[in-house]
């Protein structure tokens, strides 16, 4: 089956990499189970195991940077994808005009526990400024 070669190969690649401990690599991987909302060809989109509002979704793209401190040039487009997709997932979702929350933690004052970028959208209750 074609999905089962292109999963071992992803696989290979990832172990190859020594991304195979990463947890969102192996998620996006189907190595670890997640409630996806989305998956396109440069991102998936998931529930946050331990959700913080609501909605509380995390656009994770396909390709491993570790944090906003890895992003190169060429991870632009990357990056303006994954803001308009949590537009659109806050939209699909109800929370457009409401309003809504998206947010990059980076390193450790700011809680970053999974070294695979990622955007959180929160959504659905009052969210507090300044964040804690
Ligand atoms: P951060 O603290 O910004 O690195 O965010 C990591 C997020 O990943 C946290 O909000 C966790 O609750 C979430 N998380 C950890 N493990 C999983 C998992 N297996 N599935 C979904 N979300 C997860
Ligand atoms: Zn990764």
């Amino acid at each position: 089956m074609v999905s089962v070669a292109i999963c071992r190969e992803f696989r290979e690649r990832l172990s190859f990499s020594g991304m195979s401990d990463c947890l969102f690599c192996r998620i996006i991987a189907g190595q670890i189970p997640a409630a996806m909302v989305h998956q396109d060809d440069t991102l998936v989109a998931f529930k946050d195991i331990n959700p913080q509002a609501p909605l509380h979704l995390l656009i994770v793209p396909k390709k491993h940077i570790a944090s906003l401190n890895e992003l190169s040039p060429e991870d632009d487009a990357l990056i303006g994808t994954m803001m308009r997709r949590a537009a659109a997932l806050a939209k699909v979702h109800g929370y457009r005009d409401r309003g809504y929350r998206t947010v990059f933690n980076t390193n450790s004052e700011a809680g970053q526990t999974v070294f695979h970028i990622h955007l959180h959208l929160l959504a659905g209750r009052g969210l507090g400024w300044p964040p804690g």
